[in-house]
């Protein structure tokens, strides 16, 4: 994603309402904040936030956390979010590296992954959130039975992720290399990114994995 810093974007969340500022004392915590068991998902790399906010209004009986490391990118999707009235949602101004400090294992029910930045050159391969690496961080936060769901347009991306989500030793339970055009689009709810990329006519590719 291209990034513009905003002045102030640090303050701005370090004061708001919506981020939760310390996650680490919530590791284990997490459904007392929200008040209820309900299931727990998470999308790392949320950019400004569409998809995660939809899902909260449509499906009240779960909880969402958005994931984004960036202050400047995070700024957009609160200033969205201060126009809704939804119980069921925080985000968290973190390096998904690290999700491990704030989840305990099996808070978490569902990972979704959205047009994460394909990182194409073989030098920055540990920085896709597919990667062996984030693959680990995910086995240690996600419930036994839980799922990663993981959407993108870019072809090399996918082909890599189909490669090591099974060589880390998980199950690709589904998958569509033309999502608007399949089965598994019914339900669906879109991105920024998803949005912007299929009005150009790109096929959106989408797996479902489990361990
Ligand atoms: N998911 C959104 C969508 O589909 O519209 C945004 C996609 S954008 C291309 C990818 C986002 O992931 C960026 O905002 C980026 O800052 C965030 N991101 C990338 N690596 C991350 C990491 N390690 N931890 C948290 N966020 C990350």
């Amino acid at each position: 994603m291209r990034l513009r810093h905003i002045p102030g974007s640090e303050e701005a969340i370090a004061s708001s309402p919506f981020v939760v500022q310390e996650p680490e004392k919530q590791k284990g915590n997490w459904h007392a904040l929200f008040g209820n068991a309900n299931p727990i998902a998470i999308e790392v790399g949320m950019g400004k936030g569409r998809f995660m906010m939809e899902l909260a209004g449509e499906n009240p009986d779960w909880n969402y956390i958005g994931i984004e490391r960036y202050s400047s990118v995070l700024l957009r999707g609160l200033e969205k979010r201060k126009e809704l009235d939804l119980p069921n949602i925080w985000f968290l101004c973190v390096d998904a590296k690290d999700l491990g400090n704030s989840f305990v294992q099996g808070e978490v029910e569902r990972i979704y992954l959205n047009f994460s930045d394909p990182w194409p050159k073989d030098r920055h391969a540990k920085r896709r959130l597919t990667s062996p690496d984030f693959l680990k961080v995910y086995d240690q936060i996600l419930a036994k039975e839980g799922t990663l769901e993981f959407k993108t347009d870019n072809q090399g991306l996918f082909a890599y992720s189909m490669e090591v989500i099974p060589a880390a030793g998980w199950k690709i339970l589904d998958y569509t290399n033309d999502l608007h055009h399949s089965l598994m689009f019914k339900g669906n709810v879109m991105t920024e990114y998803e949005a912007k990329f299929s009005a150009k006519g790109n096929p959106i590719y989408k797996l479902i994995a489990r361990r």
